[in-house]
């Protein structure tokens, strides 16, 4: 990992944002191309957004990447580009949670603050044979409550990383080296033999399911309408074709019969040339199913979207659904 011993606050930051609900692997590439594009944090939070979305691509979960500019714009134009040193003003900043503002303060500024992740709960739960699920309100506040008890307050940088290598290499969530482990003397779960039961989880939530109908329409000549998406909603920021929700799957061949096509397309005159395979993504309450839809001929004006040259395409940030499918379509 790049960001490994790494004691600048700007990359430590960049790094744990990047890593939420990312795995390591492909974090790893987003983190080097940000550096790169972006090395300070003042170039981060001068460059424009639509640019920060395109390097974000496909990264997902792109709350982060608002609170990201958020966080980059309110150090550079408030604290003088110069990350705050103090644990509750790091904790303040958009998209900054206990376990990133521990990681910031501990690896860059050799504050006391104790590191709590899924790495962290698991190796709790399994040494002390806690049975508070993980994720819960109540085993928040008692794992949170653990990890400070443990927390080596002289070297807590030191300590932190341990940890975070220990639940990597050795507690790993699935077949842990508990033969060559040094804790396995007293450790709770491996002396009952209940390896598997620790950490106990809350039960998941039932996905949302959404249907989204893409049309794709020629706004004359090479050019296509896009918007960019303003609501509070999944996908804020990045771009999008011409939009119709629905509730449930409509069959291919019943697409031109809906009241939505012939209100706006049928009635004049439009056909439907092709309907793309469903692309589908999977958010965490939402479960997306996503169709491209390419009529016959081209539209003057589509209130609320943009013209854009088809050229140009690439350079607008999409849901990786859409993404995928420009990359992928031999009509764009
Ligand atoms: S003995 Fe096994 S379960 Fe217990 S701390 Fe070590 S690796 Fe984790």
């Amino acid at each position: 990992m790049p960001w490994k011993g790494e004691s600048d606050p700007y990359r430590i930051w960049l790094s744990e944002i990047i890593l939420q609900q990312t795995r390591v692997e492909q974090g790893t590439a987003y983190y080097k191309k940000f550096i790169s594009f972006f090395p300070t944090i003042v170039d981060l939070a001068n460059a424009s957004e639509k640019d920060i979305f395109k390097n974000w691509e496909g990264l997902g979960y792109y709350t982060r990447c608002r609170n990201l500019i958020a966080t980059a714009r309110i150090i550079a134009f408030e604290y003088g580009g110069l990350f705050p040193s103090a644990y509750p003003e790091i904790l303040a900043l958009p998209g900054i949670g206990q376990y990133t503002a521990a990681a910031i303060s501990s690896f860059a500024f050799g504050l006391p603050y104790a590191v709590i992740d899924g790495n962290v709960e698991r190796i709790i739960a399994r040494y002390f044979g806690i049975s508070t699920p993980v994720g819960s309100a109540a085993g928040k506040k008692e794992y949170i409550r653990i990890a400070a008890d443990l927390l080596d307050i002289k070297n807590p940088a030191v300590y932190n990383q341990a940890i975070m290598d220990f639940g990597a290499t050795i507690c790993k969530p699935q077949n842990p080296l508990c033969v060559h482990c040094i804790q396995a003397r007293d450790c709770y779960a491996f002396q009952k033999g209940m390896i598997n039961k620790f950490p106990l989880k809350k039960p998941s939530l039932k996905r949302k399911k959404r249907w989204l109908y893409y049309f794709i329409v020629n706004a004359g000549k090479d050019k296509i309408w896009i918007r960019e998406r303003t609501e509070k909603d999944i996908w804020q920021n990045l771009y999008e074709f011409i939009l119709w929700e629905t509730g449930k799957i409509i069959p291919q061949d019943k697409v031109h019969k809906t009241s939505f096509f012939r209100d706006n397309f049928g009635k004049r005159g439009f056909c439907i040339r092709h309907i793309s395979e469903a692309f589908s993504q999977t958010l965490t309450h939402q479960s997306i199913t996503g169709l491209f839809v390419h009529l016959n001929k081209p539209l003057d004006k589509v209130p609320g979207y943009q013209s854009v040259s088809k050229e140009s395409l690439m350079e607008y940030p999409f849901p990786k659904i859409i993404s995928d499918y420009i990359k992928n379509s031999p009509f764009l």
